[in-house]
């Protein structure tokens, strides 16, 4: 009875999994090597304490009323603003300005708030690491307030199969912190960075596990964690390959902010090919503007693509006539009054609700925020003819099959977001060949990874077996036709499972 009740326990990890079970099944997929698979190697969980600065935090509506002759202080400069409303003080406030203040309490044009001494924190951070049958764990960093292991476990597993579907000498790996990177200072996430590749270090490494960035971490923290990893030791230069996604005038690779992006935009453009179409004058809707999603929106757009419609963590935007992705990222991410990094306000567009979002017609649909966001219910409503996976995991498996049901196609996160990894990959080798390439170099290596790729997928889901001048997909076609995901599936697994057949198992 304990084993069916345990079978029947779904989370984001059995769900994610369904697919490798299929695939696995599809290609009877050695019992062992599929149980090597089943779960992760290694599954870390630790703690991050850090000590916060001083903050000034508002103070609630009925404790107010004592305070209503206190002067409004005059600061102009000392005071960072946090997305929770709170603001971080510095020194520079109280020298520079001209400050009241009764019970700790001072008045700004914005109300009235308490300061707060400096906290001792904890949070709950990360690391699981999949599989190395073909190469050094790899994966990105999140700093998300809803993180789990079990969140995690699925993002790793994703890596094993995007890595391999890549064909880069990677395995698979993803970590992060439990935290809203948006309500912590600069130099506190610094803090936090440190203290999390300190408690890493012995897990890390160049040739052992790589990690990148993801949801709520940036080039600037891989600038941190490198300096952590290398700091104080002889051959510092030879490690830089411990972090990829890394700012190019520190070891970074041309081209690895937009790979993502990039990457997707590769994918789709060959979807159009396959159908004697360009990716010109196609219309689509994007959710997230992040790295991914914005990066991806600017290439589309170049290629001749027409934005409608965007929605993020804290609103939708739309206009019929189309959005300007590049005016977009100015709006977004170069001013400094939108502390939220949000899309919400952007001038020439109208807001719109999310339901709404879900609904507008368009050719196809990028999701580039979080995952399990294409519920089955919005794949019912979803008036697109295509949907490509830029985000990990998206779509849910129910929304897969209703997809499916109604003839909507699927450019999977597997090889859809597979660019930013393979870019990674390129750093790396940068990084210890001590090589510098061009952003014509990256792009034109990229593109060539990705397109055979996505050809040797296509070909497995359409059961066409052949050689040409770009790719051989002979090996992997599995003798009938399958949904795209499912053949992308099948490509990763027969590549990690020939290392396993090649090389066997230490005992
Ligand atoms: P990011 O932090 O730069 O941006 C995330 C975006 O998603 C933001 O615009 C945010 O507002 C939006 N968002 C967050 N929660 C949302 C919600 N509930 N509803 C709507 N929008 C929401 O992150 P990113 O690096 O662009 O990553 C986006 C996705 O792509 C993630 O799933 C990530 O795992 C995946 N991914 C990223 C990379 C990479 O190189 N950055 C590579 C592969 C996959």
């Amino acid at each position: 009875m304990r084993v069916m009740a345990e079978k029947s326990k779904r989370t984001v990890y059995t769900e994610a999994m369904e697919i490798y079970h299929r695939a696995a099944e599809l290609i009877g997929l050695d019992p062992r090597v599929r149980l090597e698979l089943e779960e992760p190697d290694y599954e870390h969980i630790f703690y991050v304490t850090v000590k916060l600065r001083e903050r000034l935090v508002p103070i609630p509506k009925d404790d107010q009323g004592k305070y209503k002759d206190l002067p409004e202080s005059r600061v102009t400069e000392g005071l960072d603003p946090l997305a929770d409303g709170r603001f971080i003080i510095r020194g520079k406030a109280l020298l520079n300005g001209d400050v009241s203040a009764r019970d700790g309490v001072i008045r700004l044009p914005g109300g009235l708030y308490q300061l707060r001494r400096a906290e001792v924190k904890r949070f709950k951070a990360y690391r699981v690491q999949h599989n190395q049958a073909r190469g050094p764990y790899k994966g990105g960093t999140r700093y998300h307030k809803d993180v789990s292991l079990d969140l995690f476990k699925s993002l790793a597993a994703e890596m094993t199969w995007k890595t391999a579907i890549a064909d880069i000498p990677f395995g698979g790996a993803k970590g992060g912190i439990k935290i809203d990177p948006r309500h912590y200072s600069k130099e506190e996430l610094e803090r936090i960075t440190l203290r999390y590749m300190y408690r890493l270090k012995d897990l890390v490494g160049p040739t052992r596990d790589i990690p990148a960035p993801d949801v709520g971490t940036t080039p600037e923290v891989m600038g941190w964690m490198m300096r952590q990893y290398t700091d104080g030791e002889r051959e510092r230069h030879n490690l830089r390959g411990v972090v990829t996604g890394k700012d190019v005038r520190i070891g970074g690779s041309e081209g690895r902010v937009k790979a993502t992006g990039q990457g997707l935009a590769y994918c789709i453009e060959e979807w159009f090919a396959d159908r004697d179409d360009t990716v010109k004058g196609k219309s689509f809707v994007l959710q997230g503007f992040g790295n991914v999603g914005s990066n991806a929106a600017e290439i589309l757009c170049a290629m001749g693509g027409k934005l409608l419609a965007v929605n993020d963590a804290d609103g939708t935007i739309f206009n019929p006539a189309g959005i300007d992705p590049v005016k977009l990222v100015t709006y977004v991410y170069e001013n400094p009054g939108n502390i939220k990094k949000s899309v919400l306000g952007f001038p020439e567009a109208q807001e719109v609700s999310k339901k709404d979002f879900w609904e507008i017609p368009a050719d196809f649909a990028v999701p580039a925020a979080l995952g399990g966001e294409i519920t089955g219910e919005i794949a019912e409503r979803l008036k697109v003819k295509m949907v490509a996976e830029g985000a990990n995991g998206p779509t849910t498996p129910e929304a897969d099959r209703v997809l499916q049901s109604r003839k909507i196609d699927m450019i999977p996160d597997i090889i859809g977001n597979a660019g930013g990894v393979t870019v990674s990959y390129y750093e790396w080798l940068q990084n210890l060949r001590m090589e510098h390439w061009t952003e014509a170099e990256v792009n034109a290596r990229l593109e060539r990874a990705i397109k055979t790729n996505y050809r040797i997928i296509r070909d497995i889901a359409q059961n066409k077996p052949r050689r040409t001048t770009t790719h051989d997909s002979r090996r992997f076609c599995v003798g009938r036709e399958t949904d795209p995901r499912s053949a992308a599936m099948v490509l990763a697994l027969k590549r990690i499972e020939a290392h396993y057949q090649l090389e066997g198992f230490s005992q």
